[in-house]
């Protein structure tokens, strides 16, 4: 591992800090920052601060590159993917959806995971490493860049919800957060921001207090403790009535609706009476269901529930007031459930 701290991880105060500690003007460090905030990789390239500056900070300090592997685009041009290597070799992946909202980011916070859901890809192998911010930061500025080249289009909004629990790597998300917010930078307001969780209690709690309005989404996927610890190893460990206790102080200290994920699977979680627990569960409470039947992965033996299952339970939720929404399926075409490119990726250079 590279033992050069990287930039890319840096808020302004802390550029600043490193301008005063190299002997440098502290307002050079906004220019780094706006630089860096471009995607500009190459310390040569930041032509207004001066090149004996710009050689002190390459010996000292590092920015993060991420190398392209993979870019698949699904067939309705609705979604692309790509899998980008570390520079410590491990590969991770985001996507970008495009929305009638505009263009959202799905990007990743770990490599692998170790929150053991059972319908999942990324979680296989166990938890690889946490991304740094700066890691995360730059799957949004390398996508952003590209977009901006090609397409003359910025990203709009994030989403927090591809490899990875960020909730379990939470200083480095907190710190990305930060970072993707700033005027000086990217600027995406926390109103654009999505996190998904699996339901971590204490730190949904913790997120609360930062005051930060990012909308959270919490993948519920049944309606009672007993199913969701089958699907979830998670659910063993934080009972629903906590999460809902928690999601609710999350409202109160940030006005923002939480949104429940259900995905829909086989003979699981998709009987009638089922739609019916989860409706007395949130009844009253602000928040949406977003319904999608299971994106299958050959990793898992789960199955998708059927079309007609699909709707008969969407319909109970609305009948018993609700707020509910099927949500729109993206990339299948292109291994569009999380962490499932990556694990085909390394399945295929394993052969
Ligand atoms: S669904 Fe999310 S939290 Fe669950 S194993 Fe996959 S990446 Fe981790």
């Amino acid at each position: 591992m590279n033992k050069k701290q990287d930039l890319l991880a840096m808020t302004i105060d802390e550029l600043e800090l490193i301008m005063d500690t190299i002997g440098e003007k502290t307002y050079r460090a906004k220019q780094l920052f706006s630089w860096l905030h471009k995607g500009v990789l190459s310390f040569d390239q930041m032509t207004n601060i001066p090149k004996s500056t710009r050689e002190k900070l390459s010996r000292n300090f590092y920015i993060t590159h991420l190398k392209e592997l993979k870019q698949l685009n699904s067939r309705d041009g609705l979604t692309t993917k790509y899998l980008y290597l570390l520079p410590d070799d491990n590969i991770i992946e985001c996507v970008v959806m495009e929305y009638s909202y505009g263009t959202t980011l799905c990007l990743s916070t770990q490599v692998g995971c170790k929150m053991g859901c059972s319908f999942c890809a990324s979680t296989k192998a166990g938890l690889i490493r946490d991304l740094t911010a700066g890691e995360m930061l730059a799957q949004v500025l390398y996508v952003n860049k590209a977009l901006l080249e090609k397409e003359k289009k910025a990203i709009r909004g994030l989403v927090l919800m591809g490899s990875g629990e960020p909730l379990d790597n939470y200083n480095n998300t907190l710190k990305f957060l930060q970072l993707v917010h700033d005027p000086q930078g990217l600027n995406i307001g926390y109103r654009n921001i999505t996190l998904s969780t699996c339901g971590l209690v204490p730190e949904i709690r913790a997120l609360a207090e930062e005051g930060l309005s990012i909308n959270l989404a919490v993948s519920l996927h049944a309606p009672n403790d007993s199913i969701r610890g089958k699907i979830m190893r998670v659910g063993r460990a934080y009972r629903i009535k906590d999460i809902i206790d928690a999601c609710s102080f999350y409202f109160k200290k940030t006005g923002r609706r939480i949104t429940f994920e259900y995905a829909m699977i086989n003979k699981i979680n998709d009987k009638l009476d089922h739609a019916k627990e989860l409706a007395n569960l949130l009844k009253g409470f602000p928040c949406h269901v977003n319904i999608i039947p299971l994106n299958q992965v050959k990793e898992s033996e789960l199955k998708r529930s059927n079309n007609e299952s699909v709707q008969a339970f969407i319909k109970i939720l609305e009948e018993k007031g609700v707020q509910v929404t099927r949500r729109r399926e993206m990339g299948a075409d292109v291994d569009g459930a999380c962490g499932q490119l990556r694990s085909t990726f390394i399945a295929e250079k394993q052969k």
